[in-house]
C-alpha cells in the first residue's frame, strides 16, 4: 500500500470514528420518511410509484384527488402492510388523510429545504453558525419557461442577498483564519433560472442576456462583501456557464474580485480538460476565484439523453471511474491553490479524506479550502469534519414545497441510488475498510455495450441482417448533431457560408441518369429575406413528364429484377454521403425553408434513417418465407415491386420526406420519379446529387420539379405510374386520391396511392399535470419551425380547473421567444415558407380575432421576410373554423373544457387525426387516453412533434392519411405486391423432410 493510501486510510478511518460516536441515520428526520426510503432501497417498482407520487402531490387541491393518486399509484397490494393500511384508512376518511398525506410529504421535503424564504432560512443559518457551520443559499423554482420567470428570479435573488447580508452583518468566520478567503454570506446562482431561452448552439445570446441580469446581483455582493457561486447543471449548458464566468469575471468591473466560484462536475469525461483550462484563464486575470468540486446531479438524466438522441454519453459509465477523477481534479486543484480555493461537495469519505491527505502532503493549512455538504443529509459527517478542525459549509436550498419538489426528487434518487456512497454507509452498513479502498482498484475494464449507447447493438450482433430479429427495435438511428460543442457550432456556421456563395446556381432535371435543362426556370428564395435566391430549378412540362415515366418504366425491368441486397447498399450508400454532407445539407435547409439549425439537423438525421431503416427492412423482407412447415407442400409469401412511382414531397420536410418516400420506392424494386415541392427545389436538387453519387442506375430515380398542377396533375392520371406516394395538403391528396381511383385505357395496374395529409392536432392538458413541462412542450409544439409541421400542436386543451394556472405562464413563456432569421443559432421561430402561406395564415389571424379573443401576439418581428408574429387565441369553442381548419403556421388555439370526457369528445370532434398529446400525472387517465385519443401518434408527457425513424412509425388516419406509417416495420409493404407460390413436393407419397424457413427470391419476369 502506498503512503497516500496509508494515509487516506488512516483520515478516513478518523473519520468514521467520529461519525460512529453519534449514531444517527442516514437522515436527519426519522418516521415515516425512514420507512419510505428503506422501502424504496429494497423495491424498486416502490421507489419509481413514490417518487412519481411525490412529484404530483403538491399540485394536486383537493383530498379526494389525493386519495385517487394513492389509488392509483399504490393499487398494487405487493407494497407492503404499511402501504396498504395508508390507503385503506385513506378511503375511509379521505378528509382526513389527504391533509395528513401532504403535511407528511411536505416533511420529508422539508428535510431538504432549509426554509421556504429569507426569513425563514435565517433561522436555520443561525442555527448551524453556532455548529460553526457555514452555508451557501440556493433558491428553487420551478423551471423556468419565460423571461418574466426569469425576472422574478433575479429580483429574488437580489432580495436574498440583501437580507442575508443584513442579518449576518456580525457573523465571524468559525475558523478565525483565512478568513478573506471565506465570506459569510455565500450565494448559489443557477443561470437556467436566469434566461428562459438558453439554447447550447447559441452560447452568446445566453451571455448577452445573462450578463446584464448578473451584474447588479454581482455589483451588490461585492458592496456587501458577499460570494457569489455559478452553479453547474446540465451537460447541455456547460459550456455556456463557464464561457459567461469567463467572460463576465474578466469584465473591468469585476476582474479584480476574487468572491467568484464555479462548479465542476468530476462524473464529465471533459472536466478535468475544463479545469485546466479554467487555471489557466484564472492565471492571466490574476485574481483568485474559486471552484466547487463535485461529482454530478444528472447522471441519470445525461445517460437517457444521450441514449435518446444517439450522443457520445458525456459521463463515465462506472462509478468507481467519477470518485478516481474526483480525485485527478482534487489534486489539481490543491496543486493550484495559489490562484483558486477549492471546495470539495461530497458526503463520501474516501473522497473527503483524499482531499485532507493531499492538502497535507502539500502542507496547506486546512482553513484555506472547505467542504460543502448538503442540508438535511449526512449530519454526522459535517460534525467530524468540524470536529477535526476543517472548514464546512453546508448548501441550503430555499422554496416553496412545489417548486422545490424537482430538487427534492433528485435528492431522493441520489440518496437512495444502488451506487452511492451515503445508502453504502448509512442503510447496508458496508465496512470502513471496503469505502475506503482506492477507487482506481474498482474500475473494471471496459467491456464493449456496458452503458455505451451505441456499443450494446453491435457487441450482440442484434443490428445486423439477421431475418427475425424484431428490428425496429434494434434499428440504430443516426445521431443528432450535438450543437452544444464548439465544434459542431463552427462547422454549421461555415457550412452557411459556404452555401450562401452558392446562391443562385442553376439545377437541372435529371431524366433517365440524363441532366435535363429546361428554358423556364423556377427561382426559390429564401423566406428570411425573399431578395435573396437560393438558386433555379429546371421546370419541366409535359414532355419531360412524359421522358421520365419513359426512362422509368425501361429501367423497371432491370431494377426490379436486381437483388434486394444491392438495393439495400445502394440506400447506405446515399446515407453514407448524407452523413458527409449533413452540415452543408443542413445550411441549405435553413435558407430554402427558413428551418432552425437543430430541425433543419433532425431533418437530415431522418433522411439518412429512413436509408438504413428501409434498407434494413428490405433485407427482412427481400427474402421468400415459408408460410406453414406441412410435410409434401411448401408455401412461400413474396414480394414483387410494383412498377413505376411518382413521388410527390412537401417543403417542411424537404429532404427527410422526399428522401422517404422515394428510398422506400427504390429498395423495393420499382422506379421512381420524384417530384419536390415548387418552394424547396434546391434541397430536392440535393437529394437527387446524393442518390447519383452513391451510383443511382439511370432512369431508377429521376428527378422532375416541375409545377404540381401542371407535371403533378398529369402523372398522377398516367396509365403508366403504378404507385403515388403523396405526402401534402388536404385539398391536394384528396383530388389525387380520387383521380387515381379512375382506371385509365392502357393501364395494367389498379393505381396504389400512399395518402399522407394534414392535422388539427390537440393536446390536453389535465388537472394534475406538471405545468411548466406542459407549457414547455406545449410552445415548442406549436411554435417550432413556426407551426409548419404536419404534427404540430394547434389545439391546447385545458381542463377548467388548471386553465388559469397553464395560461398564467403560457402567454409569457409564448412571448419570450426568439423570432428571426434561423441563420442565427438559437433562433425558434423563423418564416413561414412563402408570401401566399404569409397571407393565408394573416387571413386566418384574422378569421381568429372575429371568432374568439386574440390573447397574444408578438410584436418585434424582422422588417422584412415572410414572419408571422405567435399567436394564441382563447375562448375557442369546437366550431369555431380556428378550432377545424389547417392553418400551417404560428396560430395556437386554446379551448377550456370542464374535464377528461369533454376533452376527449373536443379533441376527437375533427375531421383529423394525426397527433395528439396529454399532460397529465394520473395513471388511470393516461391509461383512458393512450387508448381513446383518435390519432396515429399519441404522445404522454412530451411534446407531439419530433417522430424519429423506427422508434415512432408516424401517420395518421381520417382526414390525415390513409393509415401508413412512415419509419414503420410495415412502410414498405405499401410499395410492395405480395405474391404466394405453392409447389406440391411429394412425389408417389414420398416428401422430403427438409424445408428450408427462406429461399432465393422469386425475381419478378423481365418486362
Ligand atoms: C455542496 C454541494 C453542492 C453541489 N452542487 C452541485 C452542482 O452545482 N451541480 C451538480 O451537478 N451537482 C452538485 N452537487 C451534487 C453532487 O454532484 C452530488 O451530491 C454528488 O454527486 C454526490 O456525490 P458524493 O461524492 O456525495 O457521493 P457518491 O455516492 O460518492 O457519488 C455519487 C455520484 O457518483 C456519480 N455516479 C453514480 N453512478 C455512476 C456511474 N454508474 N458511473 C459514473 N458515475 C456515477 C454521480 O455523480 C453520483 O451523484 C452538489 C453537492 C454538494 C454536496
Amino acid at each position: 500500500m502506498t503512503a497516500v493510501q496509508n494515509e487516506i486510510e488512516r483520515r478516513g478511518s478518523r473519520i468514521f470514528e467520529l461519525v460512529d460516536k453519534h449514531p444517527q441515520p442516514l437522515f436527519s428526520k426519522a418516521g415515516l420518511y425512514q420507512r419510505l426510503m428503506a422501502l424504496s432501497m429494497r423495491d424498486e417498482q416502490f421507489k419509481v410509484q413514490l417518487f412519481r407520487f411525490v412529484d404530483v402531490l403538491p399540485s394536486l387541491r383537493h383530498s379526494r384527488e389525493i386519495i385517487g393518486h394513492l389509488n392509483e399509484y399504490f393499487s398494487d397490494d405487493g407494497f407492503g402492510p404499511f402501504v396498504g393500511t395508508g390507503i385503506r384508512l385513506a378511503r375511509i376518511v379521505p378528509w382526513v388523510s389527504g391533509p395528513i398525506l401532504r403535511w407528511n410529504v411536505s416533511g420529508m421535503a422539508h428535510q431538504f429545504i432549509a426554509g421556504k424564504n429569507s426569513d425563514d432560512v435565517i433561522k436555520t443559518l443561525r442555527k448551524r453558525r453556532s455548529q460553526k457551520i457555514g452555508f451557501t443559499v440556493d433558491l428553487l423554482g420551478e423551471a423556468v419557461v419565460s423571461e418574466a420567470d426569469a425576472d422574478e428570479y433575479a429580483a429574488r435573488y437580489l432580495d436574498l442577498l440583501e437580507k442575508l447580508a443584513r442579518e449576518t452583518k456580525n457573523w465571524t468566520d468559525p475558523l478565525g483564519k483565512n478568513s478573506e478567503l471565506f465570506p459569510v454570506v455565500n450565494l448559489s446562482v443557477k443561470i437556467s433560472a436566469l434566461y428562459s431561452q438558453i439554447n447550447p448552439a447559441d452560447p452568446a445570446d445566453a451571455i448577452a442576456h445573462l450578463a446584464p441580469k448578473l451584474r447588479p446581483l454581482l455589483r451588490r455582493a461585492r458592496e456587501v462583501g458577499a460570494f457569489i457561486n455559478f452553479d453547474m447543471e446540465s451537460y447541455a449548458h456547460k459550456n455556456t456557464t463557464l464561457e459567461l464566468f469567463k467572460t463576465i469575471f474578466r469584465e473591468e468591473e469585476f476582474k479584480n474580485w476574487p468572491h467568484a466560484g464555479i462548479v465542476i462536475q468530476a462524473y464529465l469525461r471533459d472536466s478535468e480538460a475544463d479545469l485546466r483550462d479554467l487555471i489557466e484563464w484564472g492565471r492571466k486575470r490574476g485574481t483568485r476565484f474559486a471552484v466547487r468540486l463535485v461529482k454530478g446531479a444528472y447522471w441519470d438524466y445525461e445517460t437517457t439523453k444521450s441514449l435518446q438522441n444517439g450522443w457520445d454519453c458525456p459521463v463515465y459509465f462506472q462509478k468507481p471511474e467519477s470518485d478516481a477523477n474526483f480525485e485527478t481534479l482534487t489534486r489539481l486543484l490543491l496543486e493550484n491553490e495559489s490562484i483558486v480555493t477549492a471546495a470539495f461537495g461530497s458526503h463520501n469519505i474516501r473522497s473527503i479524506a483524499h482531499a485532507q491527505a493531499f492538502a497535507d502532503e502539500l502542507g496547506l493549512d486546512p482553513s484555506r479550502f472547505e467542504f460543502q455538504l448538503l442540508y438535511g443529509m449526512a449530519g454526522p459527517i459535517k460534525r467530524a469534519l468540524v470536529e477535526m478542525g476543517y472548514r464546512v459549509r453546508e448548501y441550503c436550498p430555499v422554496g416553496e414545497l412545489l417548486p422545490g419538489m424537482a430538487y427534492l426528487v433528485r435528492r431522493l434518487l441520489e440518496n437512495t441510488s444502488n451506487e452511492g456512497f451515503l445508502r453504502a454507509k448509512f442503510a447496508e452498513n458496508v465496512s470502513a475498510k471496503e469505502l475506503l479502498r482506492d477507487p482506481t482498484e474498482l474500475i473494471k475494464p471496459a467491456v464493449a455495450g456496458i452503458g455505451d449507447p451505441g456499443g450494446s447493438a453491435s457487441a450482440d450482433g442484434k443490428n445486423s441482417t439477421s431475418l427475425d430479429i424484431a428490428s425496429a427495435d434494434v434499428y440504430r438511428n443516426s445521431p443528432l448533431v450535438n450543437f452544444a460543442y464548439k465544434d459542431s457550432q463552427e462547422k454549421m456556421q461555415g457550412a452557411l457560408r459556404e452555401v450562401r456563395k452558392r446562391f443562385g446556381e442553376k439545377y437541372p432535371l435529371v431524366i433517365g441518369g440524363e441532366k435535363v435543362w429546361t428554358d423556364q426556370l423556377t427561382p426559390s428564395v429564401n423566406p428570411s429575406a425573399p431578395d435573396e435566391i437560393v438558386g433555379y430549378g429546371s421546370e419541366a412540362g409535359i414532355p419531360e413528364a412524359e421522358r421520365a415515366v419513359k426512362a422509368a418504366r425501361e429501367a423497371f425491368g432491370k431494377w426490379s429484377r436486381t437483388p434486394f441486397e444491392e438495393r439495400a447498399h445502394l440506400l447506405e450508400r446515399a446515407a453514407d454521403i448524407m452523413e458527409r454532407r449533413r452540415y452543408e445539407l443542413s445550411a441549405v435547409e435553413v435558407f430554402e425553408v427558413g428551418k432552425p439549425w437543430n430541425e433543419a439537423d433532425g431533418d437530415i438525421r431522418e433522411a439518412i434513417d429512413f436509408c438504413r431503416f428501409y434498407a434494413q427492412q428490405m433485407r427482412r423482407l427481400g427474402r421468400p418465407k415459408l408460410t406453414q412447415r406441412v410435410p409434401g407442400e411448401d408455401s412461400y409469401h413474396h414480394y414483387w415491386p410494383r412498377g413505376v412511382t411518382f413521388v410527390i414531397a412537401p417543403w417542411n420536410f424537404p429532404i427527410a420526406i422526399l428522401c422517404g418516400m422515394a428510398s422506400a420506392g427504390v429498395v423495393t424494386g420499382n422506379t421512381v420519379i420524384m417530384k419536390p415541392s415548387e418552394q424547396s427545389i434546391v434541397c430536392g436538387a440535393m437529394l437527387m446529387q446524393v442518390f447519383e453519387e452513391a451510383g443511382v442506375p439511370s432512369g431508377v430515380l429521376n428527378f422532375l420539379s416541375g409545377h404540381g398542377s401542371v407535371i403533378g396533375a398529369h402523372l398522377v392520371d398516367h396509365k403508366d405510374v403504378d404507385l403515388i406516394a403523396f405526402t401534402g395538403s388536404r385539398e391536394v391528396g384528396l383530388k389525387i386520391w380520387e383521380s387515381a381511383g379512375i382506371t385509365r385505357p392502357g393501364q395494367r395496374e389498379l393505381k396504389r396511392v400512399i395518402c399522407e395529409m394534414g392535422g388539427k392536432n390537440a393536446m390536453i392538458v389535465d388537472s394534475d399535470a406538471d405545468v411548466g413541462e406542459a407549457v414547455g412542450y406545449s410552445i415548442y409544439s406549436a411554435f417550432g419551425f413556426q407551426g409548419q409541421k404536419c404534427s404540430a400542436l394547434s389545439r391546447l386543451i385545458l381542463l377548467q380547473d388548471n386553465y388559469d394556472r397553464v395560461m398564467e405562464r403560457l402567454i409569457p413563456a409564448a412571448a419570450s421567444l426568439r423570432v428571426g432569421n434561423p441563420e442565427e443559432p438559437g433562433i425558434m421561430v423563423g418564416p413561414v415558407i412563402d408570401e401566399a402561406a404569409y397571407r393565408r395564415i394573416l387571413d386566418y389571424i384574422e378569421v381568429g380575432k372575429s371568432e374568439a379573443t386574440l390573447a397574444y401576439q408578438a410584436k418585434d418581428l424582422p422588417p422584412q421576410g415572410y414572419f408571422i408574429p405567435p399567436t394564441i387565441f382563447t375562448d375557442v369553442k369546437p366550431n369555431m373554423r380556428i378550432a377545424r381548419e389547417e392553418i400551417f403556421g404560428p396560430v395556437l388555439s386554446v379551448l377550456k373544457v370542464r374535464d377528461l370526457d369533454e376533452a376527449l369528445e373536443v379533441a376527437n370532434g375533427s375531421d383529423y387525426a394525426l397527433t395528439g398529446g396529454f399532460f397529465s400525472r394520473s395513471p388511470a387517465n393516461i391509461e383512458r387516453v393512450k387508448a381513446q385519443l383518435e390519432a396515429g401518434n399519441v404522445y404522454i408527457n412530451r411534446s407531439c412533434t419530433g417522430a424519429i425513424v423506427g422508434r415512432h412509425p408516424f401517420g395518421g388516419f381520417k382526414m390525415s392519411g390513409s393509415g401508413t406509417k412512415a419509419g414503420g416495420e410495415d412502410y414498405l409493404l405499401n410499395f410492395l405486391v405480395p405474391r404466394v407460390v405453392t409447389e406440391n413436393t411429394t412425389r408417389h407419397g414420398f416428401a422430403p423432410e427438409e424445408t428450408p424457413e427462406y429461399r432465393d427470391e422469386f425475381l419478378p419476369p423481365q418486362q
